[in-house]
């Protein structure tokens, strides 16, 4: 049985002060919710505030990203050792817009993945197609090599504590939401892709979440899906109550 996940992804939004406002507000909104995990993920500069907020609160913490290396001379960079120490449970890797502005590759969303694990956190791997991708009929193949080369060398047990995040490119921040048989069919195509690198139980153990223009109104069809595990969230994080209405329609 797969514990569905909520994440809100929120971006370069929000100084320190706006951050504690919204996890304020979330906490009040969710006193009491069970069945579905849900994990904020603030700026990094946010982390530190929002986690002595969330102190013995339902809701975890994670960030948005992480560098490999323990320490050292990487200037602007923060490691999962560090992030850790902050109380942070979920790291987002590979985000489409890490992907476009900066660079990201399958082989450093590998190297983070790794190092995420190494240092006890939880990943939340991000693949997906763009629209021309799309349009083209390569939805498959780009998804297909996103999931191997970003999960290449792990192994069963890491893959266990892993969350894949779907994300088509052209669904993210748009307001076109993929339809629910569209994300239905890419999250089956995912689990499959997962047994054939590792095997069906741990295939179907492996939560798929879907994002791309996600919010209350449109959540219960999407996460009714039989592969689809969740959410992860961009704009309709931004809010405490757009946010945790998702959480609300969330079909466990
Ligand atoms: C995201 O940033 O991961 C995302 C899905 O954004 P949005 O919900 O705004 O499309």
């Amino acid at each position: 049985m797969r514990t569905k996940i909520i994440a809100g992804n929120w971006k370069m939004y929000k100084t320190v002060q706006e951050a504690i406002e919204l996890v304020s507000g979330l906490k009040r909104e969710l006193t009491a919710f069970s069945g579905v995990e849900v994990v904020v993920c603030p700026p990094f500069l946010a982390l530190d505030a929002v986690s002595d907020l969330l102190t013995g609160h339902e809701i975890k913490l994670g960030a948005q990203n992480l560098f490999w290396e323990k320490e050292g001379a990487f200037t602007g960079e923060v490691s999962g050792h560090m992030l850790k120490s902050l109380g942070v449970t979920y790291v987002i890797i590979g985000h489409s817009e890490r992907r476009q502005y900066f660079g990201e590759t399958n082989e450093t969303v590998n190297k983070r993945l790794k190092a995420a694990l190494a240092n006890g956190l939880l990943p939340i791997v991000c693949v997906g197609e763009n629209l021309q991708e799309r349009e083209s009929n390569r939805t498959f193949d780009v998804v297909r090599d996103h999931v191997t080369g970003s999960l290449a060398g792990m192994s069963k047990e890491d893959m266990l504590k892993t969350v894949i995040a779907y994300e088509p490119v052209w669904a993210i921040g748009t307001g076109k939401t993929a339809t629910a048989a569209q994300a239905q069919e890419v999250h089956r195509f995912i689990r499959q892709t997962l047994a054939s690198l590792f095997d069906q139980p741990t295939a179907n153990a492996v939560r798929i979440q879907y994002g791309g223009s996600v919010k209350s109104e449109n959540t219960a069809e999407l996460t009714a899906q039989p592969d689809i595990d969740g959410a992860l969230v961009g704009g309709a994080s931004l809010k405490a109550d757009s946010f945790a209405a998702i959480v609300k329609n969330t079909v466990k």
